[in-house]
């Protein structure tokens, strides 16, 4: 068996590491009796999660609805408490919070959400948002001729120029692609150094996603991000990532780069997401919400998640062992960084 751990790294200064990340929501009484449970019982949403974020590369998580993408972002940006594991910012723990602690980090790692009318207030402009998070950071200047140069470049940064003619608008004025680049320019204000953006673009228009994935890209260049990009569009993460994580019911199942994932995919689950996508070929197309329910079954419940292989009930390959037995990351052919969590690539199989 090959570790995981001998696989060569890609390049690029780590700047965001996640450690056996996990996360269980504890049910509520109505569930538990539902699910005939008298323990605490936990939605199973995260478990032993590990991430690396580089300078300069877009990592996409990917996964079906409900596989644990989001609650990642959210452990990731410090939103929830975590269950278990550690993230380390420039290889420091952060496992001691506190108020002065959070701000730097929060300062460092910024996330862009899903839809950007929800996280923009209607009632104010756009100045209003910007400046809030320039002074926050500590970002505004000294004066107000600082101020105002600082809202320019960060709107200029977003491509919206010239920037005086969006400075007062209020959200509802702008189109749904513009209210995104308004949210990035926000989490720009911050000066970060990792943006995680959880499905940044599934809510805009077709003709337009592609436009705000390329300024992500254009901003990981010039700013050296390292960028985070949650989907559940297999297709994209091939377009617009360097790495691709797949992600099965709060477990990841197989990493590597983007090309060697979508092109050559190892696990049976990264299999099923590419074949249950409607065109392979197309890259931004006619995105489907989801992919749920086009696969061979459904995810399992995450209250009770299958012992060994988590994808063990929906796997065409699955043998006695996947029943039992976790699969651990094993690395895959001779690209380097690509592993899959897949018993089929252990010498002694699935057990047969
Ligand atoms: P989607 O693409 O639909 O956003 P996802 O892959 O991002 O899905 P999550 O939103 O992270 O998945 O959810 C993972 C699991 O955790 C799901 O079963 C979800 O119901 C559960 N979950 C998420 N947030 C909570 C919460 N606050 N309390 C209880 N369960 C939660
Ligand atoms: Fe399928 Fe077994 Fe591999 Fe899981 S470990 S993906 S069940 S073959």
């Amino acid at each position: 068996m090959t570790s995981v751990q001998d696989a060569e790294a890609p390049a690029g200064e780590v700047v965001l590491e996640a450690q056996g990340l996990t996360k269980h929501f504890p049910v509520r009484r109505g569930l538990r009796d539902l699910f005939n449970r008298r323990d605490r019982a936990a939605v199973h949403a995260v478990d032993d999660v590990h991430l690396i974020l580089r300078r300069g590369r877009v990592t996409a998580l990917v996964g079906e609805s409900g596989s644990g993408k989001s609650t990642v972002a959210r452990l990731l940006a410090q939103l929830y408490p975590r269950t278990d594991g550690d993230i380390k910012l420039h290889g420091t723990s952060t496992r001691v919070r506190g108020g002065r602690n959070f701000r730097r980090y929060a300062a460092r790692v910024q996330m862009i959400f899903q839809d950007p009318f929800a996280s923009l207030n209607p009632v104010h402009t756009i100045r209003y948002h910007l400046t809030r998070a320039l002074k926050i950071h500590g970002n505004a200047g000294t004066n107000a001729a600082e101020l105002e140069q600082a809202l320019h470049d960060v709107l200029n940064r977003v491509s919206m120029t010239p920037p005086e003619r969006y400075l007062d608008k209020f959200p509802h004025e702008l189109s749904g692609g513009q209210r995104q680049r308004v949210a990035i320019a926000r989490a720009l204000g911050a000066n970060p150094e990792a943006l995680l953006a959880d499905e940044p673009v599934s809510m805009l228009d077709v003709s337009i996603r592609l436009g705000v994935l390329n300024l992500l890209r254009d901003l990981k260049e010039r700013l050296n991000l390292a960028i985070l990009y949650i989907t559940h569009d297999i297709a994209s993460a091939r377009y617009f990532a360097d790495d691709t994580m797949v992600m099965y019911a709060g477990r990841m199942v197989e990493g590597g780069d983007s090309e060697t994932v979508t092109q050559s995919p190892a696990h049976p689950y990264t299999k099923l997401l590419i074949d249950s996508a409607p065109d392979p070929d197309r890259l931004l197309g006619e995105l489907e919400p989801d992919t749920r329910d086009r696969g061979n079954g459904e995810p399992p419940s995450l209250i009770n998640p299958p012992a060994g292989c988590r994808f063990h009930p929906r796997c065409p390959m699955a043998g006695p062992r996947c029943e039992t037995e976790l699969p651990v990351p094993l690395v895959i052919g001779d690209k380097p960084g690509h592993w899959a969590a897949c018993w089929l690539y252990d010498e002694q199989g699935v057990g047969r």
